[in-house]
């Protein structure tokens, strides 16, 4: 198949919402798959104290290992902390350890303590040489809206919001939406919301069906066209180290993902460089 189109500038995606549970981590991993399968280079940043994006990606996070928390509290370079998958080569992680779960309070004393992300992940990107450099970046939050993902918002161009199609869908998303705006006044101007993801339709309730409506009807085309459907095998993938993109190509799950990731993609391309030091923009 055809490869999908290449952004016209990195694009760092912050994939974001308090809510557990609603498939930050699910999404982040299978589009983030799907885009480096269909020929893009891919970074993913786990910034979880769980570490589960690194589980599914089969990269190790036990303590001691290089992991994000190095980058962002310790004094490593990214650099150091960025391992292979075996997902695909053009896929790399930053994965998360357990220490991550202290980050929250160790950075509250820490100089620019809101722009550590952004700084590490752009002095990662200077280094690198062009044909090295990542097109995507895809950063994915802990449940919370603490000092984490206030680093995410900081160190990203765009947000996508997964929502998923239950009860209570919207619920604390006005808080996120909130959130943002305070990052896009204070920290970073940059930022915006640019897509929203349905996961976990269930196309047997029609609850499921009012939840997309009026997500629709509020988000207007900020929602992805794909939605992604309940699908046990999407489920199953990470306890074998694996997105569900290559555990089981053909699943619903899988496909629905690879679509998701193709309209990320054709977004993408009307991207115009940004003139700020970030690389890749010249
Ligand atoms: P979050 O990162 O927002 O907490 P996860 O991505 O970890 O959410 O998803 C929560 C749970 O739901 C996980 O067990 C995951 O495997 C499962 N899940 C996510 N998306 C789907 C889906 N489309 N179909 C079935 N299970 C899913
Ligand atoms: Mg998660």
């Amino acid at each position: 198949q055809d490869p999908f189109p290449r952004p016209g500038r990195i694009r760092v995606i912050t994939i974001a919402n308090q809510k557990g549970g609603v498939g930050k981590t699910t999404s982040t991993v299978n589009l983030g798959v799907a885009l480096a399968l269909y020929g893009l280079r891919v970074l993913v940043i786990d910034l979880d104290p769980q570490g589960n994006a690194s589980t599914a990606l089969g990269v190790e996070h036990s303590v001691g290992t290089p992991s994000i928390y190095d980058a962002l509290v310790g004094d490593r370079e990214m650099s150091e902390v960025v391992h292979p998958t075996s997902a695909s080569p053009n896929l790399r992680c930053v994965p998360a350890t357990i220490d991550l779960a202290g980050a929250e309070i160790e950075l509250v004393s820490v100089v620019a303590r809101e722009y550590r992300l952004r700084r590490a992940i752009e002095g990662y990107l200077q280094g690198l040489p062009e044909h090295e450099r990542p097109d995507y970046v895809l950063i994915d939050c802990p449940p919370s809206l603490g000092l984490l993902t206030l680093n995410a918002l900081v160190a990203g161009d765009e947000v996508l919001i997964p929502i998923q199609c239950e009860y209570y869908a919207l619920e604390g998303l006005g808080q996120l939406l909130n959130n943002i705006e305070l990052v896009r006044a204070h920290l970073n101007p940059g930022i915006s919301v640019r897509s929203i993801l349905l996961t976990m339709y269930d196309a047997r309730t029609k609850l499921a069906d009012q939840v997309a409506d009026e997500v629709r009807n509020h988000f207007k085309d900020l929602v992805l066209p794909t939605v992604i459907p309940r699908n046990v095998r999407v489920s199953e993938a990470p306890g074998y180290g694996q997105s569900v993109v290559t555990y089981d190509p053909g699943s619903r799950g899988s496909t629905s993902y690879v679509d998701a990731a193709r309209e990320i993609a054709e977004r993408g391309v009307a991207l115009t460089p940004l003139t700020d030091v970030r690389p890749g923009g010249a």
